[in-house]
């Protein structure tokens, strides 16, 4: 069966990888990762990602806020992000300065921006814990795409953040989605965080496409790393499934 295919959403953390590239600005090359990556999804070309990638809906909007070196990390999950999201937005921050298009895309009407940080660091009056259903404007999650320390830094050193309101993911809400997610891990990574946010936005479609999608991109750069051949019979490639159109299951 054939129908024409919508195109996937223009990955704005691809577009700042490109334009730091043209600027001369390299990645340093990690020892043991020489084997070539796939420009398109960053995976070792062996364990290409582009056949899984989802195709879904959103109503929300996200806009990432990224060190240099995060655009350049291959593990990094901003990057997935801006695969699922169609309305997606990625700014390298600068103590120093300010991108007057972030500046224009937090004023813009259509959008009600959140910023995603955790409560315990905010005046409670700016805390929320949910999203308002407004049906004018769309939620716009601006995610700090960073280390904590860095993220931290960011927080507060961007006055042009300081009117936003702050989402705060509430305790409840990230033990239950460890429990149901297995999470290995102590701190939910960014992709995981706007897999909440979209859920909590009435998103839900979204949310579960990133969740299987970060599944399924770590099993592959782990399995690349590892030198081990890539596995398409998981669970995580079954959850991915029925949003993936025209996914080709790969061999070899
Ligand atoms: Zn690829």
């Amino acid at each position: 069966m054939s129908h024409a295919l919508k195109p996937f959403a223009s990955n704005a953390v691809a577009r700042l990888r490109d334009q730091r590239e043209e600027e001369g600005i390299r990645p340093i090359q990690a020892r043991g990762w020489r084997a070539p990556r796939c420009r398109a999804c960053r995976v070792i070309e062996s364990h290409c990602l582009c056949a899984w990638r989802p195709q879904v809906e959103t109503r929300s909007g996200v806009c990432l806020i990224m060190t240099n070196k995060e655009v350049f990390k291959p593990s990094n999950t901003g990057w997935l992000i801006a695969d699922v999201v169609r309305d997606n937005h990625a700014f390298i921050w600068s103590r120093t300065e300010v991108d007057q298009q972030l500046l224009q895309l937090l004023s813009d009407p259509q959008w009600q921006p959140y910023l995603v940080f955790p409560g315990e660091y905010v005046e409670p009056e700016r805390v929320t814990h949910g999203v308002e259903a407004d049906s004018t404007r769309r939620p716009l999650f601006i995610l700090l795409d960073a280390t904590w320390t860095e993220a931290r830094k960011i927080f507060r050193k961007s006055p042009y953040f300081d009117a936003l309101p702050i989402l705060s993911l509430l305790p409840e809400k990230l033990s239950r989605y460890r429990l149901r997610r297995s999470t290995r891990s102590e701190h939910l990574c960014t992709a995981e965080v706007a897999a909440l946010c979209l859920d909590l936005a009435g998103d839900v479609e979204a949310a579960s496409a990133l969740d299987a999608y970060f599944d399924v991109f770590s099993q592959h750069y782990l399995d690349a790393k590892h030198q081990l051949e890539m596995n398409v019979a998981t669970p995580a490639h079954a959850e991915l499934m029925p949003f993936v159109q025209n996914a080709v299951p790969v061999t070899g």
